[in-house]
C-alpha cells in the first residue's frame, strides 16, 4: 500500500454540507483493510519513539484511528468532545468557526503534567479545530504537545495558520482541496 493508493481511496463529496464544500470522506479509505492498517502503522512508525502517554482524539472521526495508534504505543486514548457529550467535569474552550462559535471541552484531571500528547484529527483544513484542541490541552498543563491529521487539505493555509501560532502540524497526506 502505498499514500497514493491511500489517497485515491478517499471518496470527494461535492456540495456536503452545504453547496461550496468539497467533503473528503475517509470512509472509503477506512473499509479497506490495507488502507485502514496503513493509516495506523504509519502513525505508529512516526510517533513510538517520542514517548507519547496519550493519545488525543478530535470528535468524531480522530476517534477512528486515533485509539488503535495509541494500543499499538502503550499509549492510552483520550477524547475531545463537542459541548455538553462528558458527563464529568471538564476543561472548555470555545473558537470562531465559518458559521458561528462552537465549544470543545475535555475531562479534567484525564491529562496531567508528565503527559506528552499526540493531538490527533482526520483532516487539517483551516486549522481552527486543531488551535482550539490544542489551547484545551494547554489548559490541562502537560508537558508536550505534538499535533497530526490524517490528511492536510492543501490551499487552506491551515497548516501556515497554525505555524504563526507556534504549532508545527505533521500529516500523513496532502490532498489539493478542489480534487
Ligand atoms: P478546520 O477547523 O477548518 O481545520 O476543520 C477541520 C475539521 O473539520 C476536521 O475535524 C474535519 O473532519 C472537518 N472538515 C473540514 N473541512 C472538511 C472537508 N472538506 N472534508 C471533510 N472534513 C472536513
Amino acid at each position: 500500500m502505498t499514500a497514493k493508493e491511500v489517497i485515491a481511496s478517499i471518496r470527494n463529496v461535492p456540495d456536503f454540507p452545504i453547496p461550496g464544500i468539497q467533503f473528503k470522506d475517509i470512509t472509503t479509505a477506512l473499509a479497506k483493510p490495507d488502507c485502514l492498517k496503513w493509516m495506523r502503522d504509519e502513525m505508529v512508525k512516526r510517533y513510538k519513539d517520542l514517548g507519547i502517554t496519550q493519545v488525543v482524539g478530535i470528535e468524531s472521526r480522530g476517534f477512528i484511528v486515533g485509539p488503535a495508534v495509541a494500543i499499538e504505543m502503550g499509549a492510552g486514548f483520550v477524547p475531545i468532545r463537542k459541548s455538553g457529550k462528558l458527563p464529568a467535569e471538564t476543561l472548555k474552550v470555545s473558537y470562531d468557526k465559518e458559521y458561528g462559535k462552537d465549544t470543545i471541552e475535555m475531562h479534567k484531571g484525564a491529562l496531567n503534567e508528565n503527559d506528552v500528547v499526540l493531538i490527533h484529527d482526520d483532516i487539517l483544513a483551516t486549522g481552527g479545530s486543531m488551535l482550539a484542541a490544542v489551547e484545551l490541552v494547554q489548559k490541562a498543563g502537560v508537558k508536550k504537545i505534538y499535533t497530526n491529521c490524517l490528511i492536510e487539505l492543501e490551499g487552506l493555509n491551515g497548516r501556515q495558520f497554525l505555524s504563526e501560532r507556534g504549532i508545527e502540524i505533521d500529516c500523513l497526506l496532502g490532498i489539493e482541496v478542489d480534487e
